[in-house]
């Protein structure tokens, strides 16, 4: 490497009471970074602009976007999160939501990282897992993967947990001392939907009455107190996100959109949009927006191909490493 590498933007806006390891360990490469920034703003761009052809009031929605980074290094979300100075003009202004599919790789990734990440769990949710998901990742922002009334206890008492942590570092103000990092005392859940009902796909059945059973329990203040119901999320059948076009919409998210109806009539929400639908990756993300999603989730049109899981690394190589 020939250039001098800039110094990283501080991250001492956050609390420095607990120690963390410096987020400068983690080399930015300034090339690699303005490719990030690059397509993660052509995302936007492409978001906005499905959102500007749909009639109001649609059209005046907000989209988030998730980030999704798994097995990709600590360094590509640094990129994006605390992208280096640029004369290019940008859209991209510190992206603050990022996803992962794996316990170990968020919990590294968390610890290693600014705490001004909000952090989206949405793989594969093993029970033996959960408890430790929601107490040791300090900016968990939310769990979408969550299918069983044994999983939601456990994120529940996980969460209680880090409560009383902070709680007890931060004394009788740990409320106020978490909206300071963006963070909320209560986890984020989506109920994950299988629509397209695929063996391969996990999720609870869309009609089905465990589906309103464990709607009705995360919301339930005696039940989970530390867990607030914020929608539902489906992946859905590649095949049918490959056929999609702008006549013939994605069923899966025609399901996900009718299934969110019926649980928010069942449930008594007067406003059936305050349950959020998490729908779209890179290859129809475009389609949810069109059919109301709330919040897309794409991963390789923004990072590229994903290593194999056995070849992913969180802190890459460098070449000074090598002798
Ligand atoms: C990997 C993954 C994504 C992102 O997929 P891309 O096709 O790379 O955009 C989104 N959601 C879930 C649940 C995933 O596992």
């Amino acid at each position: 490497m020939s250039a001098p590498t800039e110094p990283q933007p501080s991250t001492s806006t956050t609390s420095s009471s607990t120690a963390m390891k410096a987020p400068s360990s983690i080399q930015v490469n300034p090339q690699r970074a303005a490719v990030l920034v690059q397509n993660l703003s052509a995302i936007q761009s492409r978001i906005a602009s499905t959102l500007s052809s749909l009639p109001s009031p649609q059209s005046a929605r907000q989209v988030r976007l998730v980030a999704v980074s798994k097995l990709k290094p600590a360094s590509d979300i640094l990129s994006l999160h605390s992208p280096p100075p640029s004369d290019a003009p940008t859209a991209v202004d510190g992206h603050q939501h990022f996803g992962e599919n794996y316990v170990q790789e968020l919990l590294e990734k968390s610890r290693l990282l600014p705490r001004t990440i909000k952090w989206h769990f949405i793989g594969g949710l093993q029970s033996n897992k959960c408890a430790q998901l929601a107490r040791e990742v300090e900016g968990l922002w939310a769990v979408e993967s969550v299918d069983s009334e044994k999983k939601a206890g456990l994120l529940d008492k996980g969460r209680g947990e880090r409560n009383q942590r902070l709680h007890k570092e931060f004394g009788d103000e740990w409320k106020a001392e978490c909206e300071r990092h963006g963070w909320q005392d209560k986890l984020r859940v989506f109920i994950q939907v299988n629509t397209s009902g695929e063996e391969s796909k996990s999720g609870l059945e869309p009609g089905s009455a465990e589906l309103v059973s464990l709607a009705k329990l995360i919301r339930s203040e005696s039940s989970c107190p530390n867990l607030h119901l914020q929608g539902l999320m489906t992946i859905g059948a590649i095949a049918r996100s490959r056929a999609t076009t702008k006549e013939t919409e994605n069923e899966d998210f025609i399901t996900l959109r009718t299934t969110r109806d019926k649980i928010a009539e069942e449930i008594g929400l007067t406003n059936k949009e305050e349950l959020e639908l998490s729908m779209g990756m890179s290859e129809d993300f475009e389609s949810a927006v069109r059919l109301g999603s709330d919040e897309v989730r794409v991963g390789s049109t923004i990072f590229g191909e994903r290593p194999a899981k056995k070849d992913a690394k969180v802190i890459e190589d460098t070449e000074t490493e090598k002798k």
